[in-house]
């Protein structure tokens, strides 16, 4: 079994430090008028945030306009986890990853994040991103334009290789807190548990296979995992 953790609202949370860093960067380069108004962010891909961040502000998004966000992004990610580091793990992630780790299944990410912003959150919250062996990357969709359910055919051509055969969706577990999460789960026949520790209440998520408010029932999560 591949179990593929989700990071910002499923793992941890930044207290809103992403968001906040991305507008930093967009008024460092652009000016201070920078805004965020009617950019969605939850659940997506990072490449698709800053597009939009760039267009809602007259912005053309060219790989020059990108690379730029995507550095100054960084920068300021960096810049406010060292005044204030605000990552924290959610309520029961601690837990779960110790009893997870060294078991059967192998552990990944699958995430709309950047590596070096998506690493940088969850060592600030005390999670090795390395602990995990298969990491997919909010820029890692092979295709144009990108989308989060491309995301688990990678997971699933990595995982194939380390398990030395073809895996298939059906050993693939999704963890995340959002209908994005669930959908590109669907995508590719994972199993997918949602929590509700993000925007999305458990109402809103319950058309996962499991739908709960957080990951504090750990026997419960691990009886799951193992169904
Ligand atoms: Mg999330």
């Amino acid at each position: 079994m591949l179990i593929l953790f989700d990071i910002d609202a499923t793992l941890i949370t930044t207290g809103g430090a992403g968001v906040r860093s991305m507008l930093d960067a967009g008024r460092r380069l652009h000016g201070d008028t920078f805004h965020a108004d009617g950019v969605d962010f939850a659940g997506r891909l990072d490449p698709l945030i800053l597009r939009d961040l760039l267009r809602a502000n007259g912005i053309d998004p060219t790989p020059e306009t990108m690379a730029a966000m995507r550095r100054g992004y960084g920068e300021a990610l960096t810049a406010r986890f060292q005044s204030e580091p605000t990552s924290r793990a959610l309520p029961g992630v601690m837990e779960l990853l110790a009893a997870l780790a060294g078991t059967g299944p192998t552990l990944g990410l699958l995430t709309g994040n950047f590596a070096e912003t998506g690493s940088l959150k969850l060592r600030t919250a005390g999670i090795d991103p390395e602990g995990f062996s298969v990491r997919v990357w909010g820029d890692e969709s092979p295709h144009d334009p990108p989308a989060r359910d491309h995301l688990p055919g990678v997971a699933i051509e990595r995982v194939s290789r380390a398990w030395g055969r073809a895996a298939r969706g059906e050993e693939v577990v999704v963890i995340g807190d959002t209908p994005h999460d669930i959908a590109c789960a669907r995508a590719h026949g994972c199993r997918v548990l949602a929590v509700a520790t993000g925007k999305f209440s458990i109402d809103e998520l319950a058309h996962a296979d499991r739908a709960l408010p957080n990951l504090t029932d750990l026997a419960g999560v691990m009886q799951w995992l193992a169904r």
